[in-house]
């Protein structure tokens, strides 16, 4: 069964350091996402404003950034955004819930977007989705597990996170 992790950064993996005043990757974090891979064998998806165009620019500007799993990064979500009238500047944001259904929609169910059969959760496929921001989709609820940005990925979060990957 093919497990994905819809990833953010910010919040999740890179919480504010005290010390250093700045926002960056941590090794806690870093660690307890790392139990989530290797007891679920999950592949990454990448949700976070740190995304770039492809897997590949993604990877790298990760690798560089300090993320130590960027070989299992499969995907990321489109940038969705939409202006209903550029010189009125009149802008809708499109919700993260939205382009990760994007993806799902685009990457699971549909054959090279020919054939779209709709797979089935838990038997052909399963996610979670890893973010302390809340605008995802109310399909997602039992898929999503919600980050607190001051402490991002904990014990209690990850144990969460296998339950739901693992569930079938
Ligand atoms: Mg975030």
């Amino acid at each position: 069964m093919r497990k994905i992790i819809f990833l953010d950064i910010d919040g999740v993996l890179a919480v504010p350091n005290d010390r250093k005043k700045t926002w960056r990757i941590e090794d806690k974090q870093q660690a307890e996402l790392k139990r989530i891979l290797d007891e679920t064998d999950a592949e990454i998806v990448l949700s976070s404003s740190w995304r770039s165009a492809t897997v590949e620019e993604t990877q790298a500007h990760l690798t560089k950034e300090g993320f130590l799993y960027s070989d299992k990064i499969v995907g990321v979500t489109i940038r969705a955004y939409h202006y209903l009238d550029r010189t009125e500047k009149i802008h809708l944001s499109i919700p993260r819930g939205v382009q990760i259904k994007q993806w799902i929609d685009t990457n699971i169910h549909s054959n090279n977007g020919k054939d779209w059969e709709r797979k089935v959760i838990g038997k052909d496929f399963n996610y979670v989705i890893l973010d302390d921001d809340t605008d995802m989709l109310l399909e997602h609820r039992k898929h999503f597990v919600k980050c607190s940005w001051k402490t991002g990925l904990t014990k209690r979060l990850a144990d969460k996170a296998i339950k739901i990957l693992n569930a079938h």
